[in-house]
C-alpha cells in the first residue's frame, strides 16, 4: 500500500512555503498526497490589482492553490469552506463566516470527516504558534491535531522553521541591506530548535516549489518579488518539522515518509 500524506493548512500558499518541497518529494516517492485548506484566503493581499478584486480574491486564490499544487504533482485539493479571518484586530474577524468564528468542535469534525475517508499515514499542519501567530494558523494547528487524535494515523508533524535558523536568515537579510521584511518581530518566529525532529533539504524539488510559489500570484508582494534567487533558494530549500505523534525511527530526522512500512 502506498502511503498517504495529508497536509492541513489555513490559507492558499501556507502549504507551499512550509511543506511544498516535501509534498513534491512524497509524490516522487509514489505516495498519495492530499492538501486540505480551511479557507480560500479571501482577505489576503492582492499584489497586482489586475489579478483580483476583494470580491473575487477567494475564487482566484482557490485557482492559485490548485495551480500551485499541480506544480508539486498534487491534484487532490480540498477546502473546508471557511472564510479567511484576517489578522487579529481587523474588521474581517467579525464576519460570521470567518474561520475564527467557527467552533473548534465543528472544525475538528470537518477535518476528521476527511481523515476518515483518506486514512492518512502522515499528517502535517502548522506548529501551534502558526509560525508568526496568525489566528487562523493557530486554529488549524489545534483542530487538525484534535482530528488526528480522534481518527488516528501513523505520524503527525508540525511545520515551522527552526527559530535560530530563521533568525540567522533575517539577520543576514538585514546585514545585506535588504530591509523591509514585511513582518515585525521576525527574529522570534518559528519553532524552538529543540522541538525540530526533522529537517528536509529540498534539492530536486526546489524548482517545482518555486513554480508553486509563483503560482500564488496574488501573494507575490513587491518585497517578495524583489528577493533575489540566492535568498529565495535559501529560505525555500529547507523545511523543518517536529514529529509530535508517532515514533521516531531511523530516517524520520530527514523526511516525512522515511521508514514507513510500505
Ligand atoms: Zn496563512
Amino acid at each position: 500500500m502506498r502511503p498517504t500524506l495529508v497536509t492541513v493548512f489555513a490559507h492558499p500558499d501556507d502549504e507551499t512555503f512550509g511543506v511544498g518541497g516535501s509534498m513534491a518529494a512524497a509524490v516522487d516517492a509514489g505516495a498519495r498526497v492530499v492538501t486540505i485548506c480551511a479557507t480560500r484566503g479571501e482577505v489576503g493581499e492582492i499584489a497586482d490589482p489586475s489579478l483580483a478584486t476583494a470580491e473575487t480574491l477567494g475564487s482566484v486564490r482557490e485557482a492559485e492553490l490548485r495551480a500551485a499544487c499541480a506544480e508539486l504533482g498534487v491534484h487532490d485539493v480540498r477546502f473546508l469552506g471557511y472564510r479567511d479571518s484576517g489578522m487579529e484586530g481587523t474588521p474581517e474577524n467579525a464576519d460570521p463566516r470567518a474561520f475564527a468564528n467557527a467552533s473548534d468542535a465543528e472544525v475538528i469534525e470537518r477535518i476528521a470527516l476527511q481523515f476518515r475517508e483518506l486514512r492518512p499515514d502522515v499528517v502535517v499542519t502548522f506548529e501551534p504558534g502558526g509560525v508568526y501567530g496568525h489566528p487562523d494558523h493557530k486554529k488549524i494547528s489545534r483542530c487538525a491535531t484534535a482530528a488526528f487524535d480522534a481518527v488516528g494515523g501513523k505520524r503527525l508533524f508540525y511545520s515551522g522553521p527552526s527559530r535560530s535558523w530563521f533568525a540567522a536568515f533575517i539577520a543576514d537579510l538585514k546585514a545585506a541591506g535588504l530591509e523591509g521584511f514585511p513582518f515585525e518581530g521576525a527574529e522570534s518566529f518559528g519553532v524552538p530548535d529543540e522541538d525540530i525532529t526533522t529537517t528536509v533539504e529540498i534539492g530536486a524539488q526546489l524548482a517545482r516549489k518555486k513554480r508553486a510559489l509563483a503560482a500564488h500570484r496574488t501573494q507575490i508582494n513587491p518585497w517578495l518579488a524583489s528577493l533575489k534567487d540566492e535568498w529565495l533558494d535559501r529560505i525555500l530549500s529547507r523545511e523543518s518539522f517536529g514529529l509530535v505523534r508517532g515514533e521516531r525511527v531511523p530516517g524520520t530526522e530527514r523526511g516525512l515518509l522515511e521508514g514507513l512500512a510500505g
